[in-house]
């Protein structure tokens, strides 16, 4: 008789197991549950990819955005009462979650030092216990008490010390262990999880802890070109890429000044102990090293042309927000995209 797990392993999975894996993924990341009225809705978005409704979702969803209720109704679907469906999960709910995440270790730190509180508590009347046996072996010793005595008091008073060593030992690991969590969740609580590049909380930081004798600082903000053709074409797994591919090099191209990914596809870059002039020129050879990358998509190895990006730049005033010498340099970047693009506008 035929294994029919076996054919199946051979066979691979048919269109209709994708397409199955795909409704139920969708459903998941929509956080909708697995309602019939949603099961039709996710069939007829993901059984036909390219038509109207299935872009329109594509559109809405950009950036791992959750569609609302309102979305859902609005292109044909029915959202089925249950657990309410949750909001829109945008970056910045991403970037609360890890500080929810911070704030759970700041707590159980505090837990932690409350247990180190009264272990030292513990550790005190012990050593008085101690103590109090100490004098009563000397005072044994000085009698000529027995000696079975001595050595009882003595026994006792090891068992407490090695008691206590492997509470220390175990209270330490605990810490240390800790210590090692807290120093990840502050690096990934303002670290970009696709580039691997700084975030924008880290930009803010950066920006308000500027030490001025450290500048002059300049500002730029870059943003990739056409890129949503990179997308379209391609699609959104190679858009990463290529994505990560232009981040990490501004970085290095831009070292040691500050690169972030701001958000989409926009690159804030923090310049300090450079003026205007040079830090334009600075951002324009990064600029061109990028322009002249060839990127190829690695699964099927076409090329995917010429990646651009384009930038304004502006020299940070000393007591100005981040959020004014921000909107200077978009104002700025708005320019160079209405120049013609791949190229660097300072003011
Ligand atoms: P412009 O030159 O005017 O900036 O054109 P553009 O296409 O780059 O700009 P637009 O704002 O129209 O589109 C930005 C695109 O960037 C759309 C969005 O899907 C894409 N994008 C943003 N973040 C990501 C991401 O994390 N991954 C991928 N693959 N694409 C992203
Ligand atoms: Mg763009
Ligand atoms: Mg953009």
């Amino acid at each position: 008789m035929r294994d029919a797990r076996a054919t199946k392993s051979i066979s691979g999975p048919t269109p209709r197991d994708i397409l199955f894996d795909q409704i139920g993924s969708f459903l998941d990341k929509q956080g909708l549950s697995p309602d019939p009225a949603h099961y039709a809705f996710a069939f007829a978005v993901l059984s036909a990819p390219d038509r109207p409704l299935a872009r329109a979702v594509a559109e809405l969803t950009e950036d791992g955005v959750r569609l609302s209720r309102q979305d859902i109704e609005r292109l044909g679907g029915q959202v089925v009462d249950g657990p309410p469906l949750s909001r829109p999960r945008t970056a910045d709910q991403a970037v609360d979650e890890t500080v929810d995440t911070a704030m759970a270790l700041v707590v159980q730190t505090q837990q932690q030092v409350d247990g180190f509180a009264q272990m030292m508590r513990t550790m005190r009347d012990e050593t008085r216990g101690f103590g109090r046996d100490l004098e009563k072996s000397a005072a044994a010793i000085t009698q000529m008490a027995e000696i079975d005595e001595i050595t009882r008091i003595t026994t006792t008073m090891i068992g407490r010390i090695r008691d206590s060593e492997v509470r220390l030992a175990e209270a330490t690991a605990e810490a240390d262990a800790l210590r090692a969590k807290l120093a990840e969740a502050r690096e990934s609580a303002r670290r970009d999880m696709l580039t691997g590049l700084p975030n924008r909380r880290a930009f803010e930081e950066a920006f308000a802890e500027r030490d001025p004798e450290a500048g002059p600082y300049c500002l730029a903000v870059c943003d990739i070109d056409r890129f949503k053709r990179v997308n379209d074409l391609h699609g959104h797994g190679v858009g990463d890429r290529v994505l990560t591919a232009i981040g990490q090099a501004m970085a290095a191209e831009c070292a040691p000044h500050l690169v972030v990914r701001h958000g989409g596809e926009e690159f804030a870059v923090l310049l300090s102990g450079v003026g205007l002039a040079d830090a334009a020129g600075l951002l324009d050879s990064v600029r061109a090293t990028v322009a002249a990358k060839r990127f190829r998509n690695r699964d099927t190895d076409t090329p995917l042309g010429i990646v651009t990006f384009s930038a304004g730049i502006t020299a940070i005033q000393g007591d100005e927000t981040a959020d004014a010498a921000f909107s200077r340099a978009d104002r700025l970047l708005y320019v160079a995209k209405e120049q013609g693009r791949d190229q660097i506008c300072a003011g």
